[in-house]
């Protein structure tokens, strides 16, 4: 999927690819050829605080905007964690297929864990996973990343009835209600006003619902030791907005 960015800034010749894999990087180690090969270490993932890994990774999306891809060897990096992974974050993203959060945020293999759900919402599976993911294996950011023109929260809007996604969809209850008190309607899908108005809300509930249904986490974030940022990818840029940031 990044080949044909990967190929444009191979049109920049080498020298841009050196720059692209080395400062903005927390983990900077690059191939002979230019290709990034490292992955992030144990000791190096201790070395970071939460804002550096927040600041890494709206680095990775400018890359990524820029289509300044990082060169990643993925065989050597597939090599180096082959016995273990220290990541630097989570992301709780949407299915969606034009949000992949390894690519938007420029990473390569070991640097980000990832749980995905249509309407990136937490529930207690994802709970235990950014759990995991933070006091057992190190990571130092949580995101919760929505994107524009969300199908999920869309068909809640209209409240679309189909199988299980019918009990999903009341995960957006609280945001839609948020979303009413702020916009005009008709509040139905196809205002995007309110559609855009419930994903930000979205976002902010389930940044909230991670600390209140969280005391693991919420220990880790009063320690400073982790910190849980709130972004909208817009699927016409690539851009991610951070929500108070
Ligand atoms: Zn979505």
């Amino acid at each position: 999927m990044t080949r044909p960015l990967a190929v444009a800034g191979l049109w920049i010749g080498a020298a841009a690819l050196v720059v692209a894999c080395a400062p903005s990087r927390l983990d900077s180690r690059s191939g002979g050829d230019g290709s990034h090969a490292g992955v992030v270490t144990k000791e190096a993932q201790a070395a970071m605080t939460p804002s550096q890994v927040f600041a890494d990774l709206r680095a990775g999306n400018a890359r990524f905007v820029d289509g300044n891809l990082t060169n990643y060897d993925f065989s050597a990096q597939v090599r180096a964690t082959a016995s273990g992974q220290f990541p630097k974050a989570v992301v709780l993203s949407c299915l969606d297929s034009r949000v992949p959060p390894e690519i938007i945020f420029d990473q390569g293999i070991g640097d980000i864990f990832v749980g995905r759900v249509a309407g990136n919402f937490e529930n207690v599976d994802m709970l235990g996973s950014m759990e995991f993911a933070t006091a057992a294996a190190g990571s130092k950011l949580i995101v919760i990343l929505g994107h524009s023109a969300c199908g999920a929260v869309k068909g809640a809007a209209d409240g679309v009835e189909l199988g299980n996604l019918t009990v999903m969809l009341d995960n957006f209850d609280s945001a839609l209600a948020t979303a009413k008190r702020t916009t005009s309607g008709p509040y139905n899908a196809g205002n995007t006003a309110y559609v855009d108005a419930a994903i930000e809300a979205n976002v902010r509930q389930t940044m909230a619902d991670v600390l209140s249904r969280s005391s693991v986490i919420k220990d880790q974030v009063d320690a400073g030791k982790v910190m849980v940022v709130g972004g909208v990818y817009d699927l016409a840029t690539g851009r991610v907005s951070w929500i108070d940031a």
